[in-house]
């Protein structure tokens, strides 16, 4: 799927929109350029999940974690969920970046892999960084500046998906600029 984003309220939406699509044990990876808008879209997206409070880049923490009660599409978590989940855990958002990492398998040295669960997901910004070291991601959005200084601001975000809840995502996805 391929969306266009004419400025950065349009990313924002597309994260408050991604948000509503989650569900537990996922993890996303965003492509794109230094400034293409990951971190926008992702803070964005943390917002619609009901994160408060100040949402950092981790581009130097390389992690930002964060705490929620349910996910959108999971009001009461329970037994008919994919992934058995108690009632009262809580879901756990992970917010990564990768740039500053030079070895495909720093992140595992820097003790990452416990981060990956049932009851979290996972986002990350440069998985290429890890090259194919991660386990199997859900969903990936590619953003993509244009390349006319005239339109600055626009960005296309490609979406795909790699697993079946993946493909949910995409299918619930409430989106409008569709090109
Ligand atoms: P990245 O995490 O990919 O390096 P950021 O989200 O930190 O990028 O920064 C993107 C910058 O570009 C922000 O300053 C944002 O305001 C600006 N911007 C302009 N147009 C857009 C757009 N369509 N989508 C996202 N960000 C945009
Ligand atoms: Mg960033």
């Amino acid at each position: 799927m391929i969306v266009a984003l004419p400025d950065s309220l349009a990313t924002e939406k597309l994260g408050q929109a991604l948000a509503q699509t989650l569900q537990p044990g996922m993890q996303v990876h965003l492509h794109g350029d230094l400034g293409a808008g990951k971190t926008t879209l992702i803070r964005a997206l943390l917002r619609g999940l009901g994160v408060s409070g100040r949402i950092k880049s981790p581009t130097y923490t390389l992690v930002e974690p964060y705490e929620i009660a349910r996910l959108p599409l999971h009001p009461q978590p329970q037994a008919q969920n994919q992934v058995e989940l108690h009632p009262l855990s809580k879901i756990y958002l992970y917010h990564f970046d990768f740039y500053r990492f030079s070895d495909p398998r720093e992140w595992l040295d820097a003790g990452f892999a416990e981060y990956f669960r049932a009851d979290s997901v996972c986002f990350i910004e440069w998985p290429e960084k890890a090259a194919n070291t991660l386990p199997q991601h859900d969903l990936s959005v590619s953003l993509n500046h244009a390349s006319s200084a005239e339109y600055a601001d626009f960005r296309t975000a490609t979406l795909q998906a790699y697993s079946e809840r993946g493909q949910g995502c995409l299918n619930h996805l409430h989106f409008q600029t569709a090109i």
